[in-house]
């Protein structure tokens, strides 16, 4: 065994789980990191507090004047729970979050010292950017962007910093961030979901998109990761054989978390509960060493925040408890992979869940007209939704056996597809009283308030409706889940938008009931959208071609997908929508393809540089032994060793092969490097996935060979049973 394995592997088991002392109860800690209502009451003057929640609740500016108060009160509460530093936090396109740390501490004419923190330093910042991707927006030679203060997301101390939620965009205005769209976003959703809910209730003046995500990861002991380049370097394994034991007993989920990834989630857990992010759900996952993480649900905006710094404080923690955690959509070949399930349902001012079945018919009118609005979204944008998810990582765990396959579909279960069939049946036009009676009572008026329509629980399906929300479940465990959250709820409020035009002309043009109005559109949009449901196994082969003959898109690879994302249906709805110009979408474009041929690229080099390095010369060493075994044999045995080396010669022989091949693949590989890196535009995305990816299988297959020929101790990297079963 190599010495950086085997001196892994000792590390490794004689860790003992840390000790996390919990002092005090959850929810008394809840919170209390963060400037919250709560903390606001006590520190701001009431103007400044109502014009805070105004901005929250209503979006309205804060003037300069209120800034400069809340920005001292909040230095103040800082200092009083420690804080020394502040920095403003963004969630740059490179899909983590970035912040650069200032101290409150000043010295003025080099004398006297102070803490300073006033309205300019909390609403605007010129943060050094120029390494940020920004698409070619900004040229780096003015590489001048800035943050600005979202004040929607409240801020928080962590580790004696005192961050401040923020956008992050370019002095001539472009988005350089994944919040800022996400926050037009929603703020569209608002004003066209607003708008249709008034048909059901006047009162109503605010809608908000809630986000509940679930996110999975792996816990890899950090010195077994080390000793893996690939795991370090890409996040994942390209190499490995499968271990004799995987997950097929199923005895991993739902079992008891072990006890050091336990400790784990109780440090983390509580590091949350100070941060106000609220974590409630914590159990293993399919694979072993896999595991989840859920909060409650709540506003997207800062449900996206706290997954990113979820993310952030994952890693931190892991440290401390000498874990290394994957978010890579697929880090283990023939093991499960991780998603973050994105739940998404839409949330009026009163509190009522809009996709939640109420008690009365009309109640039930509402809730059918936000869920067939939302069916009717997917339908026309599901190129684009797709794409939405699309990233280099998660690429490899759609449609691979346990994932949502790579094209959308809904699934909607059974009593609600029953009801849909029958609204479809509903006259054109006028309806009789008859038939209004009828709709009312029998057919929307049966839609229970609480739909346990689980029994036939569809987990296949990419965009599942479970009960009183949708499920996004392919979106990937690395993506910042703002980007797939943005997109959902343009298309949403892009099709409510259309649906109140329609409606309403039925209204004025037609002298059409509100109900009647509302029922007819309903109808023709359950007709023309009903391709995109299915209640089946998407998992099946059968399905694939059923959806290409539905019309459905079937992009396989992120090249193919990212196209969506520029496509002029997407650009005309960004910009109708006000969510992103032309400029900013092809910005992105062009970061997304870079950013993927990095990753390709990257993982290209590594796996070369494995199977060269380590592979083949631990493969040659241990033919050296055969091939010493074997003249010895012949040395003793004379013209008989042939049948008593048979076995030898034989192994002599494959593993020739198995080096050759490996050899020959990675030259040519590397050739395909070299032409696409010759190659512009779209193009060395595109060789990248067609030419250069196949390679990884290839070259993958005959070093897995090798792992089970070449003798366990002179393997050098870390295996499957041992990254996989080490507790
Ligand atoms: P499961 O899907 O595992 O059975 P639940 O149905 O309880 O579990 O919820 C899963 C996730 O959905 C949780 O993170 C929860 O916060 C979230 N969720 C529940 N209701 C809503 C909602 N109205 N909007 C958004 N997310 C929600
Ligand atoms: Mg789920």
């Amino acid at each position: 065994m190599s010495r950086i394995r085997f001196n892994a592997l000792q590390e490794t088991l004689q860790r003992s789980p840390l000790k996390v002392l919990e002092t005090e109860k959850r929810s008394s800690l809840f919170g209390q990191n963060v400037f919250n209502k709560y903390a606001m009451q006590q520190y701001l003057t009431r103007s400044a507090y109502e014009s805070v929640m105004n901005a929250i609740e209503h979006g309205t500016k804060i003037d300069r004047k209120i800034a400069d108060q809340v920005a001292v009160s909040m230095k103040d509460w800082a200092m009083s729970k420690g804080a020394t530093h502040y920095t403003h936090w963004f969630q740059p396109l490179t899909g983590a979050t970035a912040e650069k740390h200032d101290a409150f501490f000043e010295s003025i004419n080099g004398s006297l010292a102070m803490e300073k923190f006033d309205g300019e330093q909390l609403v605007q910042q010129e943060p050094d950017a120029s390494s940020f991707p920004n698409g070619g927006i900004r040229n780096t030679f003015e590489a001048r962007g800035y943050t600005a203060w979202d004040p929607t997301s409240p801020a928080f101390i962590y580790e004696t910093t005192l961050c401040i939620p923020t956008i992050f965009v370019a002095y001539t205005g472009e988005a350089l961030d994944n919040k800022t769209p996400l926050l037009r976003a929603l703020q569209s959703l608002d004003t066209h979901a607003t708008a249709v809910c008034k048909y059901f209730d006047k009162n109503v003046s605010k809608v908000s998109a809630t986000l509940g995500w679930e996110q999975e990861f792996f816990l890899i002991d950090d010195a077994l990761a080390l000793s893996r380049q690939d795991i370090q370097l890409t996040g994942r394994t390209l190499l490995g054989h499968i271990p004799a034991k995987g997950q097929q007993l199923e005895d991993h989920y739902f079992g008891t978390i072990p006890a050091r990834a336990m400790s784990f989630m109780q440090d983390l857990e509580q590091e949350c509960m100070l941060l106000g992010i609220p974590v409630k759900t914590r159990h293993n996952e399919v694979a072993p060493n896999q595991f989840e993480v859920a909060p409650i649900f709540e506003e997207a905006n800062l449900a996206v925040d706290h997954n990113s710094l979820l993310m952030d404080v994952m890693e931190k923690v892991s440290r401390r408890h000498r874990f290394k955690v994957l978010f890579h959509e697929k880090p283990f070949s023939g093991i499960n992979g991780s998603g973050k399930h994105s739940n998404w349902s839409l949330v009026n001012s009163n509190g009522i869940n809009l996709l939640r079945p109420g008690k009365t018919p009309m109640k039930n009118l509402q809730f059918l007209t936000f869920f067939v609005n939302t069916i009717k979204a997917v339908h026309t944008y599901e190129e684009l939704l797709r794409a939405s998810v699309s990233s280099a990582s998660n690429e490899s765990r759609l449609g691979t056996g346990e994932a949502p396959p790579k094209i959308m579909s809904i699934f909607i279960g059974s009593q609600l597809s029953a009801v849909l069939d029958e609204l479809e049946n509903v006259t054109k036009g006028k309806l009789s009283a008859k038939e209004k009676t009828d709709l009312k009572l029998n057919i929307i008026g049966k839609i229970p308030e609480i739909l346990l329509d689980n029994t036939d629980r569809n987990r296949t399906s990419p965009f599942a409706f479970t009960g009183n929300k949708f499920e996004f479940r392919a979106v990937g465990a690395s993506t910042n889940c703002a980007i797939p959250m943005t997109i959902l709820n343009t298309i949403v409020a892009k099709q409510l938008k259309e649906f109140k035009k329609e409606v309403d002309l039925l209204i004025d043009k037609k002298g059409l009931k509100k109900d009647e109005a509302v029922f007819n559109i309903l109808r023709e949009y359950i007709k023309s959208s009903k391709a995109i449901r299915f209640e089946g196994d998407g998992y099946g082969e059968s399905w694939l071609k059923e959806a290409q003959k539905r019309g459905l898109s079937f992009n396989k690879t992120m090249p193919e997908a990212l196209k969506a994302k520029v496509s002029e249906q997407a650009i005309h709805l960004f910009e109708e929508m006000q969510v992103m110009s032309k400029v900013e979408v092809e910005a992105r474009y062009e970061i997304d393809l870079e950013s993927y041929i990095k990753k390709i690229q990257i993982e290209s080099r590594v796996l070369g540089d494995i199977a060269r390095n380590h592979v083949v010369p631990t493969a040659i060493k241990y033919q050296n032994t055969l091939l010493e075994n074997t003249k010895n044999l012949k040395e003793i045995f004379g013209g008989d060793y042939k049948t008593i080396a048979k076995e030898q010669i034989e192994l002599i022989m494959i593993i020739s092969n198995h080096i050759t091949e490996i050899n020959s693949l990675t030259i040519k590989m590397i050739d395909e490097r070299r032409k696409a890196n010759k190659l512009s535009g779209v193009k060395p995305a595109e060789h990248y996935c067609k030419k250069v990816k196949p390679f990884f299988e290839k070259i993958r297959y005959h070093c897995d060979k090798l792992e089970t020929m070449v003798d366990d101790n002179l393997w050098p990297l870390t295996k499957y049973r041992e990254l996989l079963f080490t507790k």
